[in-house]
């Protein structure tokens, strides 16, 4: 079942595991986190995140080590990670 695409709005986005760059909180090094669950649009050929899923790495790699983080790890594995924090101290939108 196809869904609206977030940059062109036609009904023509799937969805897909895509691997993405991401460049840790503390700026140190990017690492590839592969079969991230996105979007994949076959008129624009986009291929994107929604942004709740963008929120969810992000809170993650901030209250996870990232001292000595793989640099290429699956989605799953990185929502795995033990967490530091109880919670995400840093994420000022609670
Ligand atoms: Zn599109």
């Amino acid at each position: 079942m196809n869904e609206v695409c977030v940059w062109c709005e036609q009904e023509t986005a799937r969805k897909i595991e895509a691997s993405v760059y991401w460049e840790l909180p503390d700026g140190t090094k990017a690492i590839e986190i592969t079969d991230v669950p996105s979007y994949y649009c076959d008129n624009c050929q986009a291929t994107y995140q929604t942004d709740e899923r963008v929120r969810e790495i992000e809170n993650q790699l901030f209250i996870i080590n990232t001292k000595n983080i793989e640099s290429v790890l699956s989605f799953e594995e990185l929502m795995n990670k033990p967490r530091l924090l109880k919670r995400n101290y840093f994420d000022f939108d609670y």
